[in-house]
């Protein structure tokens, strides 16, 4: 399903600050635990804190608690030190129990690298953790809606002998040019809009999704839709999410490449027709790809969408025809050890 780049940095957002506190709240919970067990570290833990105003009294000139000096204060937290090291031991206690357990030692949870005297003069600014490109680039993934099953069909992933061995080295060289077209779009060259045409079961939605997976690998945006989820999309028009749907045909409309996957023989409304005319029309205007797939032959293509969209498919799109048997059975077989 559609969901929004900004709305996606706000989730990320959230679940960073929600497992921030998760941590922060285990680790006060181990403290209480091991302050229970060990009353004494609770002790020291707490005149350590008080020693700790002291000296910053000190430097500010303020009356301290203690009457102590500087030295004197350093010396006694050190003493302090010492004795709850032989209390770890003593009662075996790990003392990274008492500290915050990060998923990221770096960053810390939050996703940022702090900013960084890199020189004399020179001030590295904040930068995103790595933890956090990763994050962005698995939302990517989301965000394109290729999840499950579909981010796993890549063109590595590709076996031409399902297909019967007459039209293997057919679906081998269509295979390279899909993938001559994906590795186009991840560069951001210019790159036609691909029809992927044939029945049912002969891999268009395997091609299509292997494309989308090159496509987002290089993060460029991907809006992977298949039909009837872009008449979900419609639908939230027209009922309940107006904003909704316009974030989210903005979407269809910015992404770097737009894949709608099986426009089928049911036929659609004049106002589903309309925005599936207006959103390929502004794709096309501003020479931005799509790869549109179906099993309806160019006659039945606009007898279901209307001579405009057919129009705009058949002859503005370059149209490709997968070939073979249906190879769904083909893989079924396989599983079931038949062939
Ligand atoms: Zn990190």
């Amino acid at each position: 399903m559609i969901t929004s780049l900004r709305s996606l940095t706000t989730e990320r957002q959230r679940r960073r600050e929600a497992r921030i506190r998760q941590l922060e709240q285990e680790r006060e919970e181990r403290e209480r635990a091991i302050f229970d067990r060990v009353p004494e570290l609770a002790w020291i833990a707490n005149l350590q804190a008080e020693i700790g105003l002291d000296l910053a009294r000190l430097l500010l000139r303020a009356p301290t608690k203690f009457g102590k000096s500087f030295d004197q204060l350093k010396a006694w937290s050190l003493e302090l030190s010492t004795q709850r090291q032989a209390l770890f031991r003593q009662h075996s206690i790990d003392p990274a129990d008492l500290e915050v357990r990060w998923d990221c030692p770096a960053c810390k949870n939050t996703g940022w690298l702090p900013a960084e005297q890199a020189g004399p003069d020179t001030v590295r600014p904040p930068q995103k953790c790595h933890c956090l490109l990763q994050e962005e680039f698995d939302d990517l993934f989301r965000a394109a809606g290729l999840v499950g099953p579909l981010k796993e069909q890549t063109f590595e992933k590709f076996d031409v002998t399902v297909y019967p061995a007459a039209d293997r080295d057919y679906m081998a060289k269509l295979m390279r040019y899909t993938r001559q077209f994906g590795n186009a779009v991840a560069a951001g060259e210019p790159a036609e809009s691909l029809l992927l045409m044939g029945d049912v079961g002969r891999g268009k939605t395997f091609l299509s999704s292997a494309i989308a997976n090159v496509v987002v690998g290089a993060r460029k945006t991907v809006v992977y839709l298949t039909f009837s989820e872009f008449l979900d999309l419609v639908r939230m028009h027209k009922f309940d999410d107006d904003q909704q749907y316009q974030e989210g045909s903005q979407r269809l409309m910015d992404a770097d490449l737009l894949v709608l996957d099986d426009l089928g023989a049911e036929k659609v409304t004049e106002f589903v027709a309309q925005e599936l005319f207006t959103i390929i029309n502004h794709r096309m205007n501003r020479q931005a790809p799509m790869v549109v797939s179906t099993n309806l032959s160019p006659a039945e293509l606009e007898d279901t969408y209307g001579s405009r969209i057919a129009s705009r498919l058949l002859n503005g799109f370059d149209a490709v025809m997968l070939k073979g048997q249906d190879v769904r059975k083909v893989l079924r077989g396989r599983r079931m050890g038949l062939a």
